[in-house]
C-alpha cells in the first residue's frame, strides 16, 4: 500500500444505516476493480464502523474512524473512544488532526501526538491533517504553519507516516489550490517528513480540499501527491468511484 494511490473518504458526521448500506454497495465493484492499484478506504462515524466493516467483508475496502481519544488507557473518559476500541472494531486508520477537530475542539500538537501514539499502539494507522486557514495563506504563512503542525512527527518514531495536506479554506468550498501550489506544499512536507523521519521513513501524502470527479485526475497526477482525502464528494458512490478510477485510469 505505500507504492498505491489512496483514496480515503471522509464522511464526516454523515449517513445512516439504511443509507451507508445503499452507499457501500455502489462501491464494491469500484474498489475491487482498482484494488492492485488504489488503497480505497472510508473514514466512517464510531457508531457505524463495526457494521461497515462486516458489510465490507470480502471486499477491498479498508475502514477507518474520523477522530480517536487521547487517552490511552480504557477508563474513566465518559464518552470516549479508544483506539484499541477502535482496532477492535476493525478499524485500520484513523483521521487525527481534521481541521473541524482542530477548531471545534481546539486540538493542538500536544493532543494529537497522544493521538498518534496511541493509534500506533493499538495497530491503527494515524491519518495527519494539516492545512493553513485563508488568513495564514493571505498572509504568506502557509509553509510555517504547516511545518509546525507536522513537527509533532519528530516525536513520534514513525517508520510510516501518511499525510493529508487540507488547506482549510478549500474544505467543502469549491475552491481548490492550483497545481503548483499543491505541488509546493507536498514537495515541502515530503521534505520535512524525510528530515523528522530518517530517509528510510515510508511516506503518503494525501491531498483533500473540494476533490470531485472532474478535478481528481488533474490533482492526482501532480508531483508527490500519492492520493485523496475526500469530503462531500464520498457520499455519493458515482462521485467517488469516478474519483478512485482518476487514481488509476485517467480519462
Ligand atoms: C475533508 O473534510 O476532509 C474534505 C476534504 O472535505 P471536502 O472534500 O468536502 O472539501
Amino acid at each position: 500500500m505505500w507504492q498505491q494511490k489512496w483514496v480515503i473518504g471522509n464522511w464526516k458526521m454523515n449517513g445512516s444505516n439504511a443509507a451507508n448500506r445503499t452507499l457501500l454497495q455502489g462501491l464494491f465493484q469500484p474498489v475491487n476493480a482498482a484494488a492492485a492499484q488504489v488503497y480505497c478506504g472510508i473514514a466512517a462515524p464510531n457508531v457505524y464502523l463495526a457494521g461497515i466493516k462486516e458489510f465490507a467483508a470480502n471486499t477491498a475496502l479498508a475502514v477507518g474512524a474520523e477522530d480517536v481519544s487521547q487517552f490511552a488507557v480504557n477508563g474513566a473518559f465518559t464518552g470516549e473512544v479508544s483506539a484499541q476500541m477502535l482496532a477492535d472494531v476493525g478499524a485500520q486508520f484513523v483521521l487525527v488532526g481534521h481541521s473541524e477537530r482542530r477548531q471545534y475542539f481546539q486540538e493542538d500538537n500536544t493532543i494529537l501526538l497522544e493521538k498518534m501514539q496511541n493509534s500506533i499502539a493499538a495497530g491503527l494507522l494515524p491519518i495527519l491533517c494539516v492545512g493553513e486557514t485563508l488568513a495564514e495563506r493571505e498572509a504568506g504563512q502557509e509553509e510555517q504553519v504547516v511545518a509546525a503542525q507536522l513537527s509533532l512527527l519528530a516525536e513520534a518514531d514513525l517508520s510510516e507516516v501518511a499525510v493529508a495536506y487540507e488547506p482549510v479554506w478549500a474544505i467543502g468550498t469549491g475552491k481548490v489550490p492550483v497545481t503548483e501550489q499543491i505541488a509546493a506544499m507536498h514537495e515541502l512536507i515530503y521534505r520535512q517528513i524525510l528530515s523528522l523521519c530518517g530517509k528510510d521513513v515510508k511516506i503518503r501524502v494525501l491531498y483533500g480540499g473540494s476533490v470531485n470527479a472532474g478535478n481528481a485526475a488533474e490533482i492526482l497526477a501532480v508531483s508527490h501527491v500519492d492520493g485523496a482525502l475526500v469530503g462531500g464528494a464520498s457520499l455519493q458512490a458515482d462521485s467517488f468511484a469516478a474519483i478512485i478510477q482518476a487514481a488509476y485510469a485517467p480519462a
